[in-house]
C-alpha cells in the first residue's frame, strides 16, 4: 500500500511516495520546485492574483463573487474561462516541472468554483458560442486545460473536491473524470478532518469515489496535530478502498514512520 505525504519538508520526502512539494498554494505563495518530489500547483485558487486582478474572479449566480469573503470559499477562485487565467496556469505548469527537469505534476483546484460558477461575462459568451450546454461547455474548458497541461508534462495528477454525489463532479465543477481519464494518470480526493475522532464518513466517501474513479487515485488525509491513533486508523480505513493513502502537512517525521511501517505490516 503507497503511504505518501504532502510535506513542506524536504527531508521527510525522500521516505514515501508519492512525495508531493507544493510550489504554489491558494494564497499564491510561489516555493521552487524540489528534485525527486512531485510538484503540486494550485491553478484556479489564487488569494493574490484575485487582489491583482478583481476582474478575473469567478462571479456565481446573483453576482456574488467567488473570494474568501463569501459564504463557503475558503480561498478565491480564478475564472477558467478567461484566456489570460488559462495561459498563466499553463506557465506555472511550465514553470514547476522544467527547471527540475521533473516529468510529473499535481494539479490542484482545476475547477469551476460551485454550481452556478462562472457566470462572468466570458463565461456567458464562451457558453453561447459554444452551442453546447452549460454543464457541457464547462466540462470541456476544464478537460481542455488538463489536456494542455499534460502535453507539456508526461505525467499529470489531479486533486478532486471530495462530493462524489452522482452528476456532482460534472454540474458543480465541470469536471468529467472518464473524459479526464487520457491525460490524468491517478486522482487525488483530500478527506480532511483535525481529528478523525470518527471514520465512518471517511469510508462512505472513499467507496464512493473507489466506484467511480476511472484509474489510479488516493486519499489524502490531514496529519498536522491529529492524533496518531486515529490518523492511522483512518489510513486504514481509506486504504482498504483507495490505491494509496497520502498524510498532508504533518510535520513529525517520526509519526509518519510510524504510520508507514503500520500499514505496510503484512
Ligand atoms: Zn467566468
Amino acid at each position: 500500500m503507497a503511504l505518501g505525504v504532502v510535506s513542506r519538508f524536504v527531508d521527510h520526502l525522500r521516505y514515501f511516495t508519492p512525495a508531493y512539494y507544493e510550489v504554489k498554494d491558494v494564497i499564491g505563495v510561489w516555493r521552487d520546485p524540489v528534485p525527486d518530489a512531485i510538484p503540486m500547483v494550485s491553478i484556479f485558487g489564487d488569494n493574490r492574483l484575485s487582489q491583482r486582478h478583481p476582474d478575473w474572479v469567478q462571479i456565481g449566480p446573483g453576482g456574488e463573487r467567488a473570494t474568501r469573503s463569501s459564504r463557503y470559499f475558503d480561498w478565491d477562485a480564478l475564472c477558467p474561462t478567461k484566456a489570460p487565467v488559462f495561459a498563466q496556469g499553463l506557465a506555472w505548469v511550465k514553470q514547476a516541472t522544467q527547471r527540475t527537469g521533473q516529468d510529473i505534476i499535481r494539479l490542484d483546484d482545476v475547477t469551476y468554483a460551485r454550481e452556478g460558477f462562472c457566470q462572468c461575462e466570458a463565461c456567458i459568451q464562451a457558453s453561447r458560442e459554444s452551442g453546447c450546454s452549460w454543464t457541457e461547455f464547462r466540462i470541456r474548458r476544464i478537460t481542455e486545460f488538463v489536456e494542455h497541461a499534460r502535453q507539456l508534462v508526461p505525467r499529470v495528477q489531479m486533486t478532486l473536491y471530495p462530493d462524489p454525489f452522482p452528476g456532482h463532479m460534472e454540474e458543480r465543477f465541470g469536471i468529467d473524470v472518464n473524459r479526464l481519464k487520457p491525460y490524468v494518470e491517478a486522482f487525488v480526493v483530500p478527506l480532511y478532518d483535525l481529528h478523525y475522532a470518527t471514520t465512518y464518513w471517511v469510508e462512505i466517501l472513499a467507496q464512493a469515489f473507489a466506484q467511480r474513479l476511472p484509474c489510479r487515485w488516493y486519499v489524502e488525509l490531514y496529519g498536522l496535530e491529529v492524533p496518531e491513533a486515529a490518523l492511522l486508523h483512518a489510513c486504514q480505513v481509506a486504504s482498504a478502498y483507495a490505491d494509496g493513502v497520502i498524510i498532508a502537512y504533518d510535520n513529525q517525521l517520526d509519526k509518519l514512520r510510524r504510520i508507514q511501517a503500520r500499514l505496510q505490516q503484512p
